[in-house]
């Protein structure tokens, strides 16, 4: 495999971290502390600044004013923008505003593209999905409750979501509900778009997670869709192709995922290793000389690399041989990285002692908010179980010595 980076992303990736280096972070105390709408002014003026530098959008087509980057140069660049939480915003590809683009410029109709997608992609308009149920599980979607019934011309959409990320100030949501109860499984669920000041469309909250209820872009809500009457023009794709639409986006997605936790697992180290040389913790002796930090030092160095390289080797694999060919690769990186990333977060805390706790370093809030990467986009478990029951379906009936 050729580890080479061109010469293009080699410039692209040099500016970015110039950018999150000089613009963001330095931001990013004031985030944690103060109200988003007394940060939402500046931060649009670094997307703008981001838009000038034309590097907006790494994922989005360029028809659309994005960067159209290839899978396996975006996965640099996210590792790139992954550094700092305001990354991704700042650079108009966060979640879960980058999946609805890919899946509105898939399935779209040219209305839904001109109204929807369009504003999306300049980052006029936010967006949000609502899939996961209070009372369902999440990790088997085929048990979805809520319900998109026919009336006349319309949808009428009753159910009850949660963890609908973002939809505090989103324009619409695409709704996943089941739309042919008497259909497979996995043929009963539709994406449905919905503006989100539809009559029925009701946000009950933003969930506290870990202690911050959070706002706008930065929260997760519960909403109650109650008689939510949207046009029938507004399926997303074929009816029942729901599932299938979902898992069509998450290969690629969960690249971008991971190479963004590769990125905080970069700072986490960064961090880790200035403190630890920089703390004196006897007369003439520092951190840094002690054998138990050296060796945090040393395995936390070798877990993200060997990450890193399981990340690009499955991008690599679906760039070459397709999505459900690097099936297996997708299942071990989603739940390796996040495991890899919770423990050099931990131990970068654990050197910076009691600062760690604060929220005077980036760590307090990345051991906060990405807890949660091991149960999103399917819990660690989900991918182990699904891996060995495709591994071991090698296993049937062959000889081993
Ligand atoms: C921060 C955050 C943001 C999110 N954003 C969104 C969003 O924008 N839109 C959206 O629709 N959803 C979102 N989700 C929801 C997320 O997709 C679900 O939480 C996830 O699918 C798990 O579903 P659940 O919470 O119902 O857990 P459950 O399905 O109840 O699972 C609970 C636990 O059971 C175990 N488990 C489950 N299945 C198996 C199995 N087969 N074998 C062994 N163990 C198993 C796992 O440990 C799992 O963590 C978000 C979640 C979080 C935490």
């Amino acid at each position: 495999m050729d580890f080479t980076i061109s010469e293009k992303m080699q410039t692209i990736l040099g500016m970015v971290t110039e950018f999150v280096q000089k613009e963001l972070i330095p931001l990013e105390l004031d985030f944690f502390s103060k109200p988003l709408a007394a940060m939402e002014p500046i931060l649009q003026e670094k997307r703008e600044m981001v838009k000038k530098m034309e590097l907006w959008g790494p994922i989005h087509p360029t028809e659309y004013g994005g960067m159209g980057l290839n899978l396996m140069e975006s996965a640099l660049m996210y590792e790139a923008m992954g550094v700092t939480p305001l990354g991704l915003y700042c650079f108009g590809t966060q979640a879960p505003d980058a999946g609805n683009i890919e899946i509105l410029h898939q399935y779209g109709t040219d209305e839904q593209k001109e109204k929807y997608l369009r504003p999306a992609i300049e980052g006029k308009i936010r967006t949000c999905f609502s899939m996961t149920e209070v009372q369902m599980p999440g990790s088997n979607p085929t048990m979805l409750e809520t319900t998109a019934t026919k009336d006349g011309d319309d949808y009428v959409i009753n159910g009850h979501k949660w963890f609908t990320s973002s939809a505090d100030g989103a324009e619409f949501a695409i709704v996943m509900a089941v739309t042919n109860p008497d259909a497979g499984p996995y043929m009963q669920a539709s994406m449905i778009l919905v503006p989100t000041d539809t009559p029925g469309f009701n946000r009950v909250r933003n969930i506290p997670v870990m202690g911050h209820v959070g706002e706008g872009y930065f929260s997760h809500a519960e909403i109650l869709y109650q008689n939510c009457r949207v046009p029938q023009k507004n399926l997303l794709g074929p009816e029942g192709h729901g599932f299938i639409m979902a898992q069509d986006r998450l290969g690629p997605g969960r690249i971008h995922h991971c190479m963004r936790w590769i990125g905080i697992c970069n700072r986490a180290f960064d961090l880790m290793c200035a403190r630890a040389r920089d703390r004196t913790i006897a007369p003439g002796k520092t951190l840094a000389t002690k054998q138990i930090i050296q060796s945090w030092i040393a395995e936390c160095a070798a877990d993200i690399q060997a990450a890193r390289l399981m990340v690009l080797h499955a991008a690599w694999k679906i760039e070459t041989v397709g999505k459900k060919e690097a099936r297996n690769e997708i299942s071990m990186i989603k739940y390796v990285v996040p495991n890899v990333m919770q423990k050099v977060i931990d131990r970068a805390i654990q050197v910076h002692g009691g600062l760690g706790l604060t929220d005077d370093t980036v760590l307090s809030h990345f051991y906060r908010h990405e807890r949660a990467a091991r149960i999103y986009d399917g819990a660690d478990e989900v991918h182990k179980v699904s891996l060995a029951r495709r591994l071991l379906r090698g296993y049937e009936g062959k000889k081993v010595r």
